[in-house]
């Protein structure tokens, strides 16, 4: 792969702008929250990959209307990114079974798109945290080392 030093912003913005149509169309807002200039050393377009699948994710779990939230916190070691949406949350069977090649509860969808997130994250040391929210939904977390 091809590694350099990249805006962990400036590849979240990419992103939305790529999947905003879709989230438009559900009627869903897509609100980044990310103040500092964080960078990682990473492979642009595989962590691009990585904030598409989750992302649209998101965007697919949702009934519209609602709001997705990206947020980007960092220490000196590690760069958290989390992208909270409003679905139905990801159920415990599910939960197990993520990951597996194929495995979707969608009529359309392929069951690649977290495998694939995971074995980049993998290749990045990089770690995927799977979170219940509070309210609703759920909330999946990139932790990034520096
Ligand atoms: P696909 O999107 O093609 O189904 P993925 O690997 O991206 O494949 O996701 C696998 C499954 O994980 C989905 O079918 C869905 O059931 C579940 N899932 C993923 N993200 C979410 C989410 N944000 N909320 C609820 N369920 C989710
Ligand atoms: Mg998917």
């Amino acid at each position: 792969d091809d590694r350099n030093i990249e805006s962990i912003k400036n590849m979240i913005e990419d992103v939305v702008r790529l999947l905003q149509p879709q989230a438009r169309m559900k009627n869903i807002d897509i609100v980044i929250n990310c103040r500092k200039l964080d960078s990682i050393l990473c492979d642009r377009t595989q962590i691009k990959q990585v904030l598409i699948n989750i992302v649209k994710n998101a965007i697919e779990a949702m009934e519209s209307p609602g709001e997705i939230t990206i947020r980007v916190v960092s220490s000196e070691s590690k760069v958290i990114v989390s992208i909270m949406d409003e679905g139905p949350g990801v159920s415990d069977d599910v939960l197990e079974k993520l990951g597996e090649p194929f495995f979707t509860t969608k009529k359309n969808g392929t069951g690649l798109g977290l495998l694939i997130t995971k074995q980049i994250l993998d290749r990045h040391h990089a770690k995927l945290t799977i979170l219940k929210n509070a309210e609703k939904g759920s909330t999946f977390q990139l932790t990034f080392p520096k």
